[in-house]
């Protein structure tokens, strides 16, 4: 807010998004493999193999901050340790309703504690974690400085930041390939399985207006990140950035 007055704007915007993901919570990992041509389980591991979780007895806590149905905290559980635990924070109860059924069904309950919370103003104490991650998250949030800067607070100081999104494809012809993909394939994806094209003519617009690799790259540094990196995968489809909090 700004002089005590509702950012109506904002508040819109955010309630979009919800409903795009209240929407489509149930076939959303479908849709994921149908879209992506699964891909995004490629993009994922290579994220958890990035994170590189303890594998031994050392205790670790990740928040997947934007965890949706739980793809990141169950990859990252199965290639972690017994004292390697997570926190899924989402804003949408139905996707957490998912991701809840799936953590319960993989008996991970005692590892992953799933948390309703928005990456703008996390409901969590500064310093408590090892690591944040968030996976095709961090641009359906409105103010994108609110949660770089929130996902630094609540990191311990050497805690590790890293986010996978959409990017700029910086090679020719996947990007002509990849823009007949994001205009004509998606919504009618969409339309065809989830009965619902403007929720995915939203996703497809949101990858359009997010910052490209290096503007992020820059974003995360005026959040006061270290070290920051980033590496690209399937030529900028998506990327992986990285920073520490030191
Ligand atoms: N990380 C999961 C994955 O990779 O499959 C889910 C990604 S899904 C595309 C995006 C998620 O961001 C949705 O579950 C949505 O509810 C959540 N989200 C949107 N705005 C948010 C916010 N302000 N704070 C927290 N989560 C948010």
């Amino acid at each position: 807010t700004t002089f005590g007055f509702r950012d109506v704007e904002a508040e819109q915007r955010q309630g979009l998004v919800n409903g795009v993901f209240a929407a489509v919570a149930d076939r959303y990992d479908v849709m994921n493999d149908l879209m992506s041509g699964g891909l995004h389980r490629l993009w994922k591991s290579d994220f958890i193999n990035e994170l590189n979780p303890p594998r031994g007895a050392t205790p670790f806590r990740l928040l997947d901050v934007a965890g949706g149905t739980g793809d990141i905290s169950l990859r990252y559980a199965g290639k972690s340790g017994p004292n390697a635990t997570a926190v899924l924070c989402d804003i949408s109860p139905e996707m957490l309703a998912v991701g809840q059924r799936r953590v319960t069904e993989a008996g991970l309950q005692n590892r992953i504690e799933l948390v309703e919370g928005n990456a703008e103003v996390l409901p969590f104490e500064s310093g408590a974690f090892d690591a944040y991650t968030i996976a095709f998250g961090i641009r359906n949030v409105t103010h994108i400085d609110n949660a770089l800067a929130d996902a630094y607070r609540v990191l311990k100081f050497g805690g590790r930041f890293l986010c996978l999104e959409f990017s700029e494809v910086q090679t020719p012809i996947l990007d002509r390939l990849y823009d007949f993909h994001s205009f004509e394939v998606i919504p009618r994806l969409g339309q065809a399985v989830a009965g619902d094209g403007d929720s995915y003519r939203y996703l497809v617009e949101s990858i359009r207006k997010f910052p490209n690799q290096e503007r992020f790259a820059g974003m995360i540094r005026d959040a006061g990140f270290a070290r920051v990196s980033y590496r690209n995968l399937t030529g900028g489809v998506a990327a992986i950035h990285s920073g520490w909090k030191i």
